[in-house]
């Protein structure tokens, strides 16, 4: 496939591939990658799907990383990143609803049944340019459906994460949703939630990151998987709207991330769903000051001069406004002071100046700094002389102890 070649990582396939075959064994490429190269898209990344048993992959590289030998994976250490190589496999039983209790070198046709969508259960053979489909995963990609290899109930039961993912494909490739495989996700909604949920979080994460997020809220919502989800959410239909406005956004996987939080109205409760889907605390941190700062700006009319700048100069104001106005909340007055005020001045004085008054160092010091800038951002001192007649008068109104 031609776009291919755009790919920085494509010598090293080529080459990992070779090294396979030229041992006799069969090297394809497979999953999502095929998918992509067939829409005409480059891929993210190339899984390589070989009959060459882990050890004997591991044998033939220089460097390797065994990454799951109970699932026959293999990642080849090359210059352009890791490459992951699978031996074909069929999938053993499931009794934890996500996990295989056994994998078996199999034959390609089994390792296409064990994969979840017919879309991503195709392989690429780069040396004779066939595509290899044991599922009718072209059509599906012409007909831009997902749609599960097998009976969707079956399937879902055996990986319940699947669910999620049928979803999340939809949204991410602007595909429709099989009608088998939509009904099989409502009947079986209730039990994603013994999916872990740094998995949910991922899913969702590619969902708010993908070609059509609105179609995919939609989705969510429409399924009962949204209420299963976040039973604490009130959701709001123009949400789906706010979503589907993202794929323009330059933060999008963040503002998302707020859109879906902010449907919690509890706000006590932001930082428990933030905890359960696992976000680290910068991020965690990000959404809650996204949010706090959107407050701010609806209030804007109300604050003090100080706090205008201040709120003006936050590293997150434009994702905070691009909220507001996604949400038609956003006055272009206030919008545009913010856009006058990015910056904050250099304050006219620091602690050695306060250390100077004969100011104790403690709490108190950082108190006066933050009283000192306010009066400068309030204009009441316009230089550093004034500033420091200020802090004098100041002090010695209120000796410190
Ligand atoms: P993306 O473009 O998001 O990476 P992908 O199709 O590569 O999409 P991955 O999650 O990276 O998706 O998985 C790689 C491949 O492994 C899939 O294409 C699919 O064939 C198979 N796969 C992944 N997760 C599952 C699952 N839960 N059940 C069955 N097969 C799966
Ligand atoms: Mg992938």
């Amino acid at each position: 496939m031609e776009i291919f070649k755009s790919h920085p990582q494509w010598n090293d396939v080529k080459k990992i591939c070779g090294r396979l075959r030229e041992q006799g064994f069969t090297a394809w490429l497979a999953g999502g990658c095929v998918r992509d190269g067939l829409m005409g898209e480059v891929p993210k990344d190339f899984d390589i799907a070989t009959n060459a048993r882990p050890k004997k992959v591991e044998s033939l590289f220089n460097k390797t990383v065994n990454v799951g030998k109970a699932f026959g994976v293999i990642k080849v250490v090359v210059p352009s990143g890791d490459i992951e190589v699978a031996t074909f496999r069929r999938d053993g039983n499931y009794t934890d609803g996500r996990r295989p209790d056994s994998v078996e070198l199999a034959t390609p046709q089994e390792d296409a049944k064990r994969r979840d969508f017919t879309i991503n259960a195709l392989f690429y053979d780069i040396f004779d340019g066939e595509v290899r489909d044991y599922v009718d995963g072209i059509k599906d990609i012409q007909k831009r459906l997902v749609r599960t290899v097998g009976l969707p109930q079956d399937r879902f039961m055996e990986d319940k994460l699947r669910i999620l993912r049928a979803i999340r494909f939809v949204a991410q490739l602007d595909f429709d949703l099989d009608q088998t495989t939509y009904d099989a996700v409502c009947l079986l909604n209730h039990s994603v939630t013994q999916v872990s949920w740094e998995r949910i979080s991922d899913e969702l994460t590619k969902l708010i990151q993908g070609k059509k997020p609105g179609r995919g809220l939609k989705l969510l919502r429409d399924s009962g998987l949204l209420d299963v989800l976040f039973p604490e959410m009130a959701f709001d239909p123009k949400a789906i709207d706010w979503f589907a406005a993202l794929p323009g956004e330059k933060n999008k996987k963040l503002l998302g991330w707020i859109f879906l939080i902010s449907l919690i109205t509890d706000v006590d409760q932001h930082d428990k769903t933030c905890r359960k889907l696992r976000f680290s605390g910068d991020f965690m941190e990000d959404i809650k000051s996204g949010l706090e700062i959107a407050t701010s700006l609806r209030i804007f009319d109300r604050l003090g001069a100080p706090e205008k700048r201040k709120i003006a100069a936050e590293p997150l104001i434009d994702t905070a406004i691009r909220y507001l106005e996604l949400k038609g909340e956003m006055s272009a007055l206030v919008k545009a002071f913010i856009a006058q005020n990015r910056t904050l001045p250099k304050p006219f004085v620091e602690a050695a100046d306060i250390l100077s008054l004969g100011i104790t160092p403690g709490p108190q010091v950082g108190k006066l700094l933050e009283e000192a800038f306010d009066a400068q951002l309030e204009g009441k001192v316009q230089n550093r002389g004034a500033a420091m007649a200020w802090l004098k008068s100041k002090t010695q109104q209120k000796p410190s102890p």
